[in-house]
């Protein structure tokens, strides 16, 4: 059985049982690359079928949601929560609301969340689900009346040791209350079962500054390991929302002067530097106001380039914040052109397969998301502890645990992706997260 454990072979059946499903087949391609050679040097995750079962979810749930808009008219939507493996903990993962939001997608979300969250160390499986609705342009009411009937659902299908739904694009803060607000009627219990709740009612502090500020730690432990530092670094970040603006924050913090942010609308070049009263003003524009980032270069008097992304400006350093396949070959040239040294992914799979070889192929230091964006989803692990515990930690020992959690993270992609003098965080992520997981799963014999 499993002869014929060549990459391309294994995609070929992959991709004959998941047909049209073409962001899973690239997370899982990334993601076979490093891992398959490490189980040819492995038999015992091979005969076990190991990676034929990691690349299958444990369940797909797919559903109705009905909802009213604001003149009455009754609307339908499609709802998804991807349970994929709970070997090492309950299913744990974001839900995203997004117009481009299919099966597929939430299959490779899901995926990644898998290698993710073993990389953080803490006891979390890996799950991921949604909708096709978008909550930009409805109004809160509209958005309330959604969550509700989302949660109406979705609630027979989790709960605090079983899955845990976070926030993701297009569900913050708003949508998580909503949501949980409707799971306690509904289960007449208060419980931890949702993560990025407000402080108010069993959030955790640092939660929403965690992906963006583990990123930018993330970066600042790669650079470390090259005798680097993000002091004076010129960075591209692209995207506006929370990641993106905490990433920003934080490499503020650590020295460096961040020169573009972006929507889906183009992106502003302000070489001055986006300091901290630039990004309050951005943060009203993107959560209060839910304006464009163009507002910006009126209001601060900088370029602005409609439809395009902020590759092709000169920077040390480049943070993907915005969402999957930002980042191109034509992008990975230019950034190599301009002299960029170091990549880190805050958000998941901003880089095409052939950008990140290409990237990777010019010595570009490549920090795949699984690990560099694993800082939100660590935090919501907190938020588990402190729910379970009854009790809140402060703002300074959460983000201790952080900084400590993105550090170990970055140790264990250099112990399983050294490469000579080099380092390949992608290899080190994929194996690193793949390890744990494949051993719970062995443990628990055939299941
Ligand atoms: N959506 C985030 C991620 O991609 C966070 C998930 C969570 O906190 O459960 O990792």
């Amino acid at each position: 059985m499993y002869d014929d454990l060549s990459i391309e072979h294994f995609m070929k059946g992959l991709i004959k049982r998941n047909p049209h499903e073409t962001e899973f087949h690239q997370a899982v391609r990334e993601v076979a690359e490093s891992v398959i050679p490490y189980i040819i040097e492995n038999p015992r995750y091979r005969q076990a079928g190991i990676i034929q079962r990691m690349t299958e979810p444990d369940r797909t749930i797919i559903f109705r949601v009905v909802w009213e808009d604001d003149e009455g008219n009754i609307r339908v939507n499609r709802g998804f929560r991807v349970q994929f493996n709970n070997s090492i903990g309950p299913y744990k993962g974001g839900l995203r609301f997004d117009p481009s939001v299919t099966l597929s997608v939430l299959k490779f979300l899901a995926f990644e969340q898998t290698f993710k969250n073993s990389l953080t160390g803490l006891p979390i499986g890996s799950g991921k689900g949604g909708s096709d609705f978008n909550p930009k342009g409805k109004s809160d009411q509209e958005v309330m009346r959604f969550c509700q009937s989302f949660m109406t659902e979705l609630f027979h299908h989790i709960g605090p040791h079983t899955d845990i739904p976070a926030g993701d694009i297009g569900v913050g803060n708003r949508e998580i209350s909503y949501m949980f607000g409707q799971y306690k009627r509904l289960a007449h219990e208060f419980t931890g079962v949702l993560t990025g709740k407000s402080l108010e009612y069993g959030g955790s502090h640092i939660r929403s500054e965690a992906t963006g500020y583990g990123n930018a730690y993330f970066m600042q432990e790669m650079l470390k390991h090259h005798n680097e530092s993000m002091e004076g670094k010129v960075c591209a970040v692209s995207g506006a929302g929370n990641v993106a603006l905490h990433c920003a924050r934080k490499i503020n913090a650590l020295g460096g002067k961040v020169v573009t942010l972006s929507d889906s609308s183009g992106f502003i070049y302000d070489p001055e530097g986006i300091n901290e009263e630039k990004l309050d003003y951005v943060t009203e524009l993107k959560t209060v106001k839910r304006g464009r980032i163009s507002e910006y270069a009126d209001r601060y008097d900088c370029d602005y380039y409609p439809d395009k992304r902020p590759w092709s400006v000169d920077c040390d350093l480049a943070f993907p914040c915005a969402t999957q396949n930002e980042l191109d070959v034509k992008d990975a040239k230019a950034l190599i052109k301009n002299g960029c040294m170091a990549i880190s992914e805050g958000a998941n799979m901003p880089t095409t397969v052939d950008a990140m070889h290409r990237l990777q192929d010019a010595g570009v230091i490549f920090g795949p998301g699984k690990a560099a964006n694993a800082g939100g989803v660590a935090i919501s692990g907190l938020e588990m502890s402190q729910n379970s515990m009854r009790l809140s930690w402060s703002a300074e020992e959460v983000e201790n645990r952080l900084k400590i959690i993105m550090r170990d993270i970055h140790d264990k992609c250099v112990e399983h992706g050294r490469d000579g003098d080099r380092v390949d965080y992608v290899k080190g992520a994929n194996i690193a997260g793949f390890i744990k997981v494949a051993d719970a799963m062995l443990a628990y014999g055939v299941s």
